[in-house]
């Protein structure tokens, strides 16, 4: 049974248009993009809708460490914050884990993500013992909150560079390829992809054995996504151990084409920059997280010129905010070139950067998502026209409005699918999915 949803304005790929009415199947796909009769057909489903943004990098648990790790202990970095993530690792039960990402979850849904790639790690049994049920958490918690969900189990087998794996990263390891490939299979008919963790974590040995496992049993296509370059320190490392840098490593081990998303990529050289979008991959920035634990700013502007394409992800869930995301981006270029509009074009800021973003994330999550045209899922996100920020404006302006002055708070209702799973700011089961979570919390000891 299809059923239609009507706007004044969205965004398709022709632009903003007004007055249009989308026909949905019972697949959740858009089968027409119609033209509305206007108000007198009766009340609008909202004001102006635009594509969902697919989230192209999450560790769902991470959520939990909100509020913690701010403590100045004069020397405290990304590896330090590191060693706090790997103690919450430490205790998470299934039952908690299902709670935090199910917190996270809604959270991206409210906070204009309408699916979400997860780069999963927290494997096995809190015992270090094998078993589904971690991943089978994350995917329950995916179907509670609404969202479009495409698992990227990890794989990692060492510390570091030719270093072995210590206690602290006991539940993430696989050493044998064989038992990770065990692992994607039982994943079932959940899209899913691949996620070597990083080269620090992966030998570019076993990650031509990864893919030619993968290839066996995933369709063609399959996203490939591995953080790389986000931190200095592991340039240095991966150039004393292998004598390049890690982008041009990864470009010799493998063949990079559209399938690879490089989450970060943060201290690219310029000619790795050019390699990546010669080669057509993603580049998935999360700059929120990269501000966090102070990465550094990838150069995007240039990223772009060069032809290369961005999709954004929330990474460590401290902050869950697409529309502040982009800000940040754009805020960095800035902040870095010393001059304004960055990333704006001929269109303005808004509409270009959402729409860049939304279709490099749809690459990312390799799903029919990103753009409001037939064929593609109905995810959709409605901006609220009594938002401080976007009251008075006209819709060609909205979107600029938004992306510099608005929030995830300027968003009244979010689609999955054509089906609402946020309105007027409420999840649909915020009641239970908050109280699971303060519980998980308390549990843990972090409350
Ligand atoms: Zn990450």
């Amino acid at each position: 049974m299809s059923h239609s949803l009507r706007f004044q304005h969205i965004l398709t790929p022709r632009g903003m248009e007004r007055h249009k009415r989308l026909v949905v199947d019972k697949q959740g796909l858009i089968t027409a993009v119609e033209d509305d009769a206007g108000p007198h057909a009766g009340p609008f489903d909202g004001w102006l809708a635009l594509p969902g943004m697919p989230n192209a990098h999450s560790h769902c648990f991470q959520r939990a460490l909100v509020g913690h790790g701010e403590c100045a202990s004069g020397s405290d970095s990304f590896w330090s914050w590191r060693e706090a993530m790997y103690g919450l690792a430490r205790d998470m039960s299934p039952e908690q884990l299902r709670a935090v990402a199910a917190r996270a979850y809604a959270d991206m849904l409210r906070g204009g993500f309408t699916s979400v790639a997860e780069f999963h790690y927290l494997h096995h049994r809190v015992d270090g013992s094998r078993g589904p049920e971690m991943a089978q958490a994350v995917i329950e918690a995916a179907g509670e909150a609404g969202i479009r969900l495409v698992m990227l189990p990890v794989l990692y087998q060492q510390g570091g560079f030719d270093q072995p794996a210590s206690v602290r990263q006991q539940r993430f390891i696989h050493q044998r390829i064989d038992d990770y490939l065990t692992l994607l299979e039982s994943i079932g008919p959940v899209p899913a992809g691949i996620a070597p963790h990083s080269l620090r974590a992966v030998s570019t040995t076993a990650l031509v054995g990864l893919l030619a496992g993968a290839d066996a049993l995933l369709p063609a296509g399959y996203p490939k996504h591995i953080h790389i370059a986000e931190q200095l320190r592991e340039v240095e490392e991966c150039v004393e151990a292998t004598g390049a840098r890690p982008i041009e490593l990864l470009a010799q081990a493998v063949k990079l084409d559209a399938s690879w998303n490089l989450v970060h990529a943060t201290h690219a050289s310029d000619a790795e920059l050019a390699l990546m979008a010669d080669a057509d991959v993603t580049a998935v920035l999360c700059p929120l997280t990269e501000a966090y634990l102070g990465d550094g700013i990838f150069s995007a502007r240039e990223y772009l010129r060069l032809g290369g394409r961005i999709a954004i992800g929330s990474d460590s869930n401290v902050r869950i905010d697409a529309v502040e995301e982009l800000r940040l981006l754009e805020y960095g270029q800035r902040l870095t070139l010393g001059r304004r509009a960055c990333l704006a074009t001929s269109e303005g800021l808004g509409i270009p950067l959402w729409r860049l973003a939304a279709l490099g994330g749809a690459a990312a999550v390799a799903q029919d998502v990103g753009e409001i045209r037939v064929g593609a899922y109905a995810d959709l996100v409605v901006l609220d026209p009594a938002a401080s920020p976007l009251a008075g404006l006209p819709a060609a302006n909205a979107l600029d409005g938004l992306l510099t002055a608005g929030s995830g708070e300027s968003i009244s209702a979010t689609y999955v699918g054509g089906r609402r799973v946020v309105n007027g700011r409420c999840h649909q089961s915020e009641t239970e999915i908050q109280a699971a979570y303060a519980s998980a919390l308390q549990e843990l000891g972090i409350s």
